[in-house]
């Protein structure tokens, strides 16, 4: 099967069902588990991805493991790094070396997915304090109020809102311009029947305003 990058990379950014991000034991950052990255590059290149590793330095006096992985996705890939502290038991000796080279790993492989903004939509309003409330990346958090008029970022119609279709098995992030369509069926309760275009059922579809529907098509088409 023949690999469109950039379909691939599209795929790999979008957003994740509510309830994927996790929060750490230990510092309570929010995070989304590995499995689900690698789910989501499985999916979104039919499994055609590969992943090498680079280097493997495992440290024991200074007690830490560092690797670092290359991601090949087409013609393209990306390294990543990760880290992980080695435990010591009572006598100072190593421990769970394995889990902690696991660990430096899969941390590596995410480090390298996020070059290509996974993840990125999911986590940008737990970090709004942080890199999440940048200007620059505010495409990232259209699920916040609507600007203010005269406000400089206006609403980009196609720009992923924090709604998910429930269509069974889709999950797919809803856009703005389908949020917005959505609000415009008479007696439609879109906060229960959050479904996307192509999942929303016909009878609701005839519902549309004909103008409304056509412009919609034709911005989703253009
Ligand atoms: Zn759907």
């Amino acid at each position: 099967m023949e690999l469109n990058y950039q379909e691939v990379v599209q795929k790999l950014k979008e957003g994740f069902p509510q309830g994927t991000v996790k929060f750490r034991s230990d510092n309570n950052r929010a995070y989304i588990p590995n499995q689900v990255y690698t789910d989501r590059v499985e999916r979104a290149t039919n499994s055609q991805w590969d992943l090498t590793i680079k280097e493997i330095e495992i440290n024991v006096p200074h007690r830490y493991i560092k690797v670092i992985v290359t991601v090949t996705i087409g013609p393209h890939h990306r390294d990543g790094y990760g880290f992980s502290v080695i435990e010591k038991d009572a006598a100072g000796e190593p421990i769970r070396l394995a889990n902690a080279l696991d660990q430096a790993a899969n941390e590596a492989v995410k480090t390298a997915l996020d070059t290509w903004q996974m993840g990125w939509s999911t986590l940008a309003p737990f970090y709004k304090e942080d890199w999440g409330g940048n200007p620059a990346l505010r495409h990232l958090l259209v699920s916040d109020p609507p600007p203010e008029p005269g406000d400089s970022f206006p609403v980009v119609p196609n720009a992923k809102i924090d709604r998910f279709c429930i269509f069974s098995n889709c999950g797919k992030q809803l856009t703005h311009d389908e949020w917005e369509l959505l609000g415009q069926i008479p007696r439609f309760n879109r906060n229960k029947m959050t479904y996307c275009y192509e999942h929303l059922p016909n009878f609701w579809k005839r519902k549309i305003p004909e103008d409304v529907r056509k412009d919609f098509e034709n911005r989703r088409n253009g």
